[in-house]
This record gives structure tokens, C-alpha cells and sequence, in this order.
């Protein structure tokens, strides 16, 4: 189910749980600020997720209140992952959804890393 970008933020969301410890996830890096691991469902032979250790639902409310240590920390860590997962040379693709229209669906920023194949145009038409 599709999710609204703005809101108030749901502390039992699984991104949350994931963070706090209470489900697993096969963990890729992590930094002061930022959380990276594995796609449960992967759409590429590389799908990674990063996500901001703080309760941000996403890009909106992100880039609107974090600090700018989150935030420098955040987008560092994204670039750390395709740095760690050798992904720079042959290119790769970052996305995020934000709400209904993008069809975002769990409620926590969170930044796809694909990789690991030539990706294609961007947009299904
Ligand atoms: P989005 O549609 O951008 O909100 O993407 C949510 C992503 O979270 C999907 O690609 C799911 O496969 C992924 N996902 C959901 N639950 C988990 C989980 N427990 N561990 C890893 N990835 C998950």
C-alpha cells in the first residue's frame, strides 16, 4: 500500500524496527547517520537500501528539517555503499520514492541502490 510523503512520522514502521534492532536485516554499512542492508525483495542483481537513522518519512520532510551533519552524513553514506560495493565504474542508479504518486511504501526516507547489470531508460513507460 502506497504511502502519503507528509505526515506524522509512525515509530513502529519497519525501517524503525529494523533500526532499532528488533527485526533483522543482512546489513551492508553503517554510520553515525545512515543504515544500509540489503532489499528483502531485491529488482537487480544489486538492491540496496539507505536510510537515515533519524524519523524522517521522507525526501520532503528530510530535506526540510534535518540538521545539515544529517544530511551531509546521509547522502556520504549513500555514496559510501556504491563506493563499497564496487558499483562507481560500472555505473548504478539511485532512487526515491516519495509518496502516493511514486508509490513509496513503507514510511521511513529510504534510498534505493541498484547495480550489478546495465539498468535501461529510467521511467517504465
Ligand atoms: P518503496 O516502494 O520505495 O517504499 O520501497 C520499499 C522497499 O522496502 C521495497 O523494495 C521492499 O522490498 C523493501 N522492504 C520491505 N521490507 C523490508 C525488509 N524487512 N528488509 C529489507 N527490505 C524491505
Amino acid at each position: 500500500m502506497p504511502v502519503e510523503a507528509l505526515g506524522p512520522y509512525d515509530k513502529d514502521n519497519i525501517f524503525a524496527r529494523i533500526l532499532r534492532g528488533e527485526i533483522p536485516c543482512r546489513k551492508v554499512h553503517e554510520t553515525e547517520y545512515a543504515l544500509a542492508f540489503h532489499d528483502i525483495n531485491p529488482q537487480a542483481p544489486v538492491h540496496v537500501l539507505v536510510i537515515p537513522k533519524g524519523p524522517y518519512r521522507s525526501w520532503a520532510d528530510f530535506s526540510h528539517l534535518a540538521s545539515e551533519a544529517e544530511i551531509a552524513g546521509f547522502v556520504r553514506a549513500v555514496g559510501e555503499v556504491a563506493r563499497m560495493l564496487e558499483l562507481e565504474a560500472p555505473g548504478y542508479r539511485l532512487l526515491a520514492n516519495a509518496g502516493l504518486a511514486a508509490h513509496q511504501e513503507v514510511p521511513h526516507l529510504h534510498v534505493h541502490v541498484f547495480g550489478g547489470k546495465p539498468l535501461g531508460p529510467m521511467l517504465v513507460r
